[in-house]
């Protein structure tokens, strides 16, 4: 059963990538430079995270979530609602939850190590969404662990979500400019690729906020939401924007000077 879920995810992944890019070649809204050198460099980081989260994902998060099963440990168990509910709060928790670990992967500073290679980048598209440091993905599967334990969540809810934050996370850093009118309305409830553009900014006032994945509701539950100027948006990345290729560089970035 969780195999099978696994594989879902991974096929569900290639099947948004794929679509993301053919919509970015026919809609895209920034004319990204270097667009197969991206999808090299990405695509190599996202292949060698994999594989070795692989291992973590077989010996960590699989044990975990089959134990809780067993022992119905955490809070959702507990609470005897019908599935339905008992889905819908654990997805809602769960989108809460990363709320916090990306507003605190960008507050303290042994986090934002890790997690400032994701910002490196000057430009963004869908291949940004493959961009992240090996570190913040086996930190981020620990706190997984504790979060499957804590909140007693079902292996199909944890499975659903995690599709639907890969799916949000390409859709929210693709090169698809929604109408502005669009864009408004929906941003009040999902991520937009404008809405994410915010956070991908130079600018700190807005960098260091926008942190929702899917739901933009705790952004502006807890006044993290700042909209950036039009010119801020055009200029993307860290103050240091040497260092956006080369594997070595990206890879030691974390062991920087703060
Ligand atoms: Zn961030
Ligand atoms: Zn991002």
């Amino acid at each position: 059963m969780i195999e099978v879920l696994t594989n879902l995810k991974l096929i569900f992944f290639i099947v948004f990538f794929v679509v993301f890019m053919m919509l970015e070649n026919y809609f895209s809204q920034r004319n990204t430079k270097s667009k197969m050198k991206r999808l090299f460099f990405h695509g190599t980081i996202a292949v060698v995270n994999t594989l070795i989260m692989r291992v973590f994902v077989i010996f960590l998060l699989i044990p975990v979530m089959m134990i809780t099963n067993e022992n119905q440990y955490g809070l959702l168990n507990t609470i005897e609602y019908n599935f339905f509910l008992e889905a819908l709060f654990g997805f809602l928790l769960l989108d809460f939850a990363f709320y916090w670990f990306h507003r605190i992967s960008h507050t303290w500073d042994f986090l934002w190590r890790f997690h400032g290679m994701h910002h490196l980048d000057t430009q963004m598209d869908v291949t940004t969404s493959l961009r992240f440091h090996i570190g913040e993905l086996l930190i981020s599967a620990f706190f997984k662990a504790v979060l499957i334990i804590t909140l007693g969540l079902p292996i199909s809810v944890f499975i659903f979500y995690e599709i639907i934050l890969t799916a949000s996370a390409q859709f929210h850093h693709s090169d698809l400019r929604l109408p502005e009118s669009l864009d408004s309305k929906i941003s009040k409830i999902i991520v937009t690729p404008k809405y994410h553009t915010n956070h991908h900014t130079v600018a700190e006032l807005s960098r260091n906020a926008n942190y929702a994945s899917i739901f933009t509701v705790w952004d502006y539950l807890f006044f993290t939401y700042k909209n950036a100027t039009v010119t801020e948006r055009e200029y993307l990345g860290v103050d240091d924007r040497s260092k956006e290729f080369g594997f070595i560089d990206n890879i030691k970035y974390p062991l920087r000077k703060l």
